[in-house]
């Protein structure tokens, strides 16, 4: 249950697709709506906000600066205060670890609260393989489970979804999962997640093994910090005997003091709440109260990778609020499946190619390298980012990469990129040579007195457009723009004849 994203196309081919689909664009239009008007209320109620967002991002900047020393830190106290620490460099080896744990407690089943770095490596597919099932208790997880579906949203996994299709979602496939749904089931959101907590209750009171992710990581008491709204991830932390967390090695915070302005740019960023509902800290183990038996995976899986790039690594600072694909013109058209990965929208764009590397080729290679160009640049994500992360500065550092990557390439990474390279490689034979440089100017002076004169069109109000050319519908780019024609004569030209402007320049069109 639940699909893989694995194999999937280029963002391009993704969007085109999504974009066809007026339900997913209705659903997210209104979903991000309301997110991004309640974000900007509880935001505009806080004095100094921008010097939050500064201590944040300083926060998390000295904590990668000294990633390593935090990281041995928290182990130290974890393994003081009783937990087990794996260090896995993967995606196979932090899933081989799970399943060596939930194997050891004969466990068939685990219990997990909404987690993208389990997300991100897979694990219950790598579950499932072993025999193990893998249970979603975040309410929209469980729909995305349940519904064979995969996850669009960083904070609202099913934002893609309306009420009318998790009724039917809820009708059809519980049943197969457990507890079924009332048959008298309606699309009120309280039924509707009245029967989701009698489903999972179940789950709760049966599972041995628990597994979760972590908000965060504080170095100094090694204390795991889990953030969220519905209570199931207390359930999740509380009731198994054995618990297993899966740590990005980017979650780790030096002190608690440090942890302070996080936890308040979070959850105005992320759900728009002044504070966040369900906020659970554990250490380790504790006896008679808890699980008796902890196991923290630490992983990599790319983020070292990341860490290694001097203007992509502010990218690890990202608290994974969401905040910037509810303000992402890209996203709210195309949802999150376009993006190919768990990490959707504006983060997601520069995060996969940061993690996985750019220029790779083969079918996935294609895909992250098509990320870094799913973006207008319009700089709507940075405005809202708690962390202050410049993420169009690291797209365009992105696109840089792919495009150098993919230097050597016989085949063009797509048409535009192919023609974007001849006009560089004429360009370059131009500029290369005075006389070469001259003869080009002649030619475009010629083409620009043809062009504007071809190309003088009406604009709105029935005003002229000199010296722009319409661009023809078919084309992406001028479709929707016109194009500035050549000037008629050359800068050069026109300083040979007038002496600089010292003389007359009355016969001729510089601009
Ligand atoms: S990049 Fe910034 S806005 Fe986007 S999810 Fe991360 S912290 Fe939130």
């Amino acid at each position: 249950m639940s699909g893989t994203f694995v194999g999937m196309p280029t963002f391009p081919i993704a969007a085109r697709a999504a974009l066809g689909d007026t339900q997913l664009r209705h659903n997210l239009a209104h979903a991000t709506a309301t997110i991004r008007d309640k974000r900007a209320k509880v935001v505009a109620e806080v004095d100094g906000w921008e010097e939050l967002r500064l201590t944040g991002a300083a926060v998390k900047d000295r904590a990668l600066h000294d990633l390593d020393r935090h990281l041995v830190d928290l182990e130290a106290a974890l393994v003081a205060g009783g937990a087990t620490v794996h260090w896995a460099r993967d995606a196979a080896e932090a899933n081989a670890i799970v399943v060596r744990v939930a194997r050891a407690h004969d466990a068939d089943e685990v219990v997990k609260v909404k987690s993208m770095a389990t997300a991100e490596i897979g694990l219950n597919e790598a579950l499932a393989a072993a025999g193990i099932s893998a249970w979603e208790t975040d309410l929209a997880e469980l729909i995305v489970q349940l519904g064979d579906d995969l996850p669009s949203h960083i904070l609202v996994p099913a934002i893609h979804r309306n009420r009318a299709e998790v009724r039917e979602i809820f009708l059809r496939a519980m049943g197969s999962a457990g507890r079924p749904a009332p048959a008298d089931l309606t699309d009120e959101p309280a039924v509707l997640a009245a029967a989701a907590r009698a489903h999972l209750r179940e789950k709760f009171l049966r599972a041995k093994v628990g597994v979760s992710g972590a908000n965060f990581a504080v170095a100094e008491t090694g204390t795991l910090v889990v953030v969220e709204s519905e209570g199931n991830g207390r359930m999740c932390l509380t009731l198994p005997e054995v618990l297993i967390s899966i740590v990005g090695i980017e979650k780790v915070v030096p002190t608690w003091a440090e942890l302070d302005p996080l936890m308040r740019l979070l959850p105005r960023s992320s759900t728009g709440e002044r504070m966040n509902p369900y906020t659970s800290t554990w250490t380790g183990v504790t006896p008679g109260d808890g699980p008796q038996e902890v196991h923290v995976v630490l992983l990599d899986n790319g983020r070292t990778h990341a860490l290694a790039d001097d203007v992509g690594r502010q990218a690890l600072r990202c608290i994974r609020c969401s905040a910037c694909l509810n303000v992402c013109p890209i996203y709210e058209r195309v949802g999150g499946h376009a993006y190919g990965s768990v990490y959707p929208g504006p983060i997601g764009a520069i995060l996969n190619p940061l993690m996985k590397g750019t220029g790779q080729g083969g079918v996935e290679g294609a895909q992250t390298d098509s990320l870094p160009f799913a973006s207008s640049l319009c700089g709507a994500c940075f405005e809202v980012c708690p962390v202050r992360i410049d993420i169009p500065e690291v797209l365009v550092h992105l696109r840089s990469k792919v495009v150098d990557g993919h230097r050597s390439d016989t085949v063009p990474l797509s048409l535009s990129h192919g023609l974007e390279a001849v006009a560089m490689k004429g360009a370059a034979w131009a500029f290369g040579d005075a006389r070469r440089l001259a003869w080009a100017e002649k030619a475009s002076g010629l083409a620009g007195r043809v062009l504007t004169r071809v190309g003088r069109t009406s604009l709105p109000g029935g005003r002229r457009a000199a010296g722009r050319i319409p661009g023809p519908g078919a084309a992406a780019w001028t479709g929707a723009r016109d194009l500035p024609a050549p000037p008629r004569e050359s800068f050069r030209a026109w300083w040979r004849r007038t002496g600089g402007g010292t003389h007359d320049d009355t016969h001729g069109d510089a601009s």
